[in-house]
């Protein structure tokens, strides 16, 4: 077997992901955290130390790191069939000096964790603290507050690759499987994080809301509506205490079918006892009107009146204008990532080539005015934004926000 196809062969048996294109994934979180790789490509050539620090991490992620010699006279050698690019050997030697050191590697601070099963157990013994695993768990969001009050989150999983991505910079030293929650099963959970049974003490969620949202279809037989039946076989397989999930509130009604009796009724008859609390965004910093269902579950012998949201510490609800101040004023075209000084990198902050003609008809568009595909922001809170087809963000006409 090639070095490289044994390379993947080895990363999918030990993390089971998705094995295609698994070292190029790596290429993208290292860019991620370090920049574009064209400066990279100007790198000078590299001396034995580099190629030593580059071969350590590929040896650590449990990866065959002969694709990456050095050649009689000293120079790099990448080998032909191998997906390491020069680029990405750079990124990876940067990423040995400042996280995947020698000695003591800064492992909770890697976002390569998740290919990395050295990484996941050692971030996972390593914490006294309650351990959390997020399941459905997009860009992380809820584990950073988790890991913000004090929790351990020590494993996310999400199907989608660009979420598992944002979730990886987002979260360095979470690992995060790429898999469908329907087919994971606790023990797998249990035996990658190195664990027992009872020793995770919750599990959080954020399953898709599409099916629910008033922006969506709001079919209620779709296959997505049910997610909750897996997260809550995945807490009771675990033993979990805690059983938290956040969702739209307009699943309280999805084509006449309630799903907040359905979920509490599921959750109950897998051991977990608690109601859906409605929470308003707008009240703790979001400059939106936004209103989320959480349901807080706990086992039986647990009582959850002791759970109550803190009240947030802002006098008054920030608004879109005082959220957007400060950001550079974007120009027609202007903004690319790549184009950025990486130091500086301001991510997303772009703006669409329009003509000059196009430019002057938003311009005229008062705040929170305009037909469906201008619509601009209002200065106050603004409503569920629905991404447009290639236009600037459009907003949900509902009033619930669902
Ligand atoms: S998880 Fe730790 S050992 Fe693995 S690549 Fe990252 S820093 Fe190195």
């Amino acid at each position: 077997m090639e070095p490289q196809q044994l390379n993947v062969a080895m990363t999918g048996r030990l993390c089971n992901l998705d094995s295609a294109a698994i070292l190029l994934r790596c290429d993208e979180i290292l860019e991620a955290m370090y920049g574009n790789s064209h400066a990279a490509k100007t790198a000078r050539t590299p001396g034995s130390k580099s190629i030593g620090d580059a071969r350590r991490i590929i040896r650590r992620l449990g990866l065959d790191a002969s694709c990456i010699s050095r050649s009689a006279k000293g120079d790099l050698n990448l080998k032909a069939s191998s997906a390491v690019s020069f680029s990405f050997f750079s990124n990876l030697v940067k990423h040995a000096r400042k996280c995947c050191t020698p000695v003591d590697p800064r492992c909770s601070a890697c976002p390569l964790v998740s290919f990395c099963s050295n990484g996941i157990r050692s971030c996972a013994r390593r914490s006294t603290k309650p351990v959390a695993i997020d399941l459905c768990a997009g860009a992380g969001a809820l584990s950073a507050g988790f890991r913000r009050e004090g929790f351990q989150v020590a494993l996310a999983v999400d199907k989608d690759k660009h979420a598992a991505q944002s979730f990886r910079v987002n979260n360095p030293g979470v690992p995060v499987l790429e898999a469908d929650v329907r087919k994971i099963r606790p023990a797998r959970i249990l035996r990658l994080l190195g664990f027992e049974r009872g020793q995770i003490a919750a599990v959080i969620s954020g399953p898709p809301c599409q099916g629910f949202s008033a922006a969506g279809p709001r079919k209620p037989r779709a296959a997505r509506n049910f997610l909750f039946r897996s997260i809550a076989r995945i807490a009771r397989g675990l033993n979990a205490r805690l059983l938290i999930m956040e969702n739209v509130t307009g699943l309280k009604r999805v084509n006449r079918v309630s799903f907040d009796d359905k979920i509490v009724a599921y959750f109950q008859k897998c051991g977990y006892v608690g109601e859906p609390i409605e929470v308003d965004a707008s009240k703790y910093g979001v400059p939106q009107r936004r209103k989320r269902l959480i349901f807080i579950c706990t086992q039986r012998e647990y009582r959850t009146h002791h759970f109550r949201l803190r009240p947030s510490k802002l006098a008054n609800k920030l608004t879109v204008a005082q959220a957007l101040k400060g950001l550079p004023r974007p120009r027609a075209g202007h903004g690319k990532n790549g184009k950025q000084d990486p130091s500086r990198m301001l991510h997303n902050h772009r703006a669409m080539l329009h003509s000059a003609e196009v430019i002057q008809k938003i311009k005229r568009i008062k705040p929170g005015a305009g037909p469906i595909s201008y619509r601009r922001l209002p200065l106050g809170l603004a409503g569920t934004l629905i991404a447009g087809h290639r236009a600037m963000p459009v907003q949900c006409q509902t009033r619930s926000d669902s």
